[in-house]
């Protein structure tokens, strides 16, 4: 039973997020099959014992593998171009996962310092319990990257573009360092989408996903995946995953499935709005910084250009007053809902400062960027000038 499809290479990736890794059962359904089940019966002790050798296809147990969930595994590496993908129950479970596998006590890490909150967790406060030194470097900065490198630096991780700041990291340059010292590079893509951003192709070794955010794009489940190749991936990552049990279940994996489908339609689109929201807010006299990708103002338009098909669908913007003038302005929009969720249907505003990136000193926050002022917001399906509308009184309050 194959999970990925090797004619599927040769489609559009919009064909393959619709036909790739598709398994019919004997009923020949039209739409993807959910299977809900933990098992599977054998049908004799030497076909089990077969499969337990894994010398027959089939599937064991759902810690392992299910059929759901291979289907979604097969979509999204045939949609990569990658060889191999395995899906996880969050995004958290696909990054501590894609890290912790690579290394043992006695490894280092280095990361970039703008990471999603939990992300800088598990690099500064968690590999370093397990005796995995991690070191955290200003990502735009090349320099860093390489100063930080060390015999047994074993994995490079970074997110590109960041939150909140959409701070840009050239990510084919930092693939070049990784290789030369004999490390692999580990993507974080969340925030480009897959749409936007091919990691793969500029020479990462393994990206990850929260399929929480536009995959999934209507706020229902969690989920996480890991794409690269299949010696990475089938290793020491699968093992991982198959003895410590982060499983996705097959009823979320069915719903990412079928998500996949219409993820160029719902990225454009909210691509497109955004791009209407962040041209609206640049000219607007109120907000002291818009950061859009899509804008040439933006300080890494360079890298863009380069690594980038799209702007994203976030926009980051400050205003004067700090945090009393933000809240002023969550507090008075009415459709945009406050929210630390992103990739929504559903329009999401966010203050950075007093909720995902709490934790941190006001010395980190500022060397993050993460002012008092300064607003997240993640651009939904809705009519773009009702979003305008909206910000436009609550910009008034400001
Ligand atoms: C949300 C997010 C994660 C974590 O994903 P979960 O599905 O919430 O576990 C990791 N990285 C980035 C950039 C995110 O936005």
């Amino acid at each position: 039973m194959s999970t990925s499809d090797n004619a599927a290479a040769k489609l559009h990736p919009e064909t393959r997020l619709v036909h790739a890794g598709t398994m019919r059962s004997q009923f020949g359904e039209t739409s993807e099959a959910l299977f809900l089940t933990q098992g599977h019966v054998y049908d004799s002790a030497e076909q089990c014992e077969a499969r337990f050798l894994n010398k027959d296809p089939g599937f064991q147990y759902a810690r392992f593998s299910n059929p759901t969930v291979a289907m979604l595994e097969g979509r999204m590496a045939a949609f990569e171009g990658a060889e191999a993908c395995r899906a996880t129950a969050t995004g958290m479970a696909a990054v501590t996962a894609a890290v912790m596998a690579q290394v043992r006590a006695g490894d280092h890490v280095v990361a970039a310092r703008a990471l999603f909150g939990s992300c800088r967790y598990v690099v500064e406060d968690h590999l370093p319990r397990y005796g995995v030194a991690s070191t955290l470097v200003d990502g735009t900065d090349l320099a860093a990257w390489r100063k930080a490198i060390r015999p047994n630096t074993k994995v490079l991780f970074l997110e590109s573009p960041s939150n909140p700041t959409l701070e840009i990291i050239d990510i084919a340059a930092v693939a070049e360092i990784a290789k030369a010292a004999g490390a692999t590079l580990v993507v974080d893509n969340v925030f480009a989408t897959p749409l936007f951003q091919r990691p793969l192709e500029l020479g990462a070794d393994l990206v990850v996903y929260s399929a929480t955010k536009h995959i999934d794009g209507q706020g229902r489940c969690l989920g996480g995946l890991i794409v690269g190749s299949k010696a990475l991936i089938e290793g020491d990552i699968q093992t991982f995953l198959r003895q410590t049990g982060p499983a996705i279940s097959p009823f979320n994996a069915w719903v990412m499935l079928k998500a996949l489908e219409t993820l160029p339609l719902r990225v454009a689109k909210q691509a497109e709005n955004a791009t209407k929201v962040a041209d609206w807010l640049a000219a607007h006299a109120k907000p002291s910084k818009v950061i859009f990708c899509g804008h040439d103002s933006h300080p890494q338009a360079a890298i863009i250009a380069r690594q980038m098909s799209g702007p994203s669908t976030l926009i980051a913007f400050e205003v004067p007053g700090g945090k009393d003038a933000a809240y002023r302005l969550l507090n008075a929009c009415k459709l945009i809902r406050i929210s630390n969720n992103l990739g929504d249907a559903k329009s999401l505003i966010v203050h950075p400062a007093t909720t995902t990136h709490q934790r941190f000193s006001p010395e980190v926050r500022a060397d993050m960027g993460v002012t008092d002022g300064m607003i997240r917001l993640s651009i939904g399906l809705e009519h773009a000038d009702d979003l305008i509308a909206d910000l436009e009184r609550a910009l008034a309050k400001v």
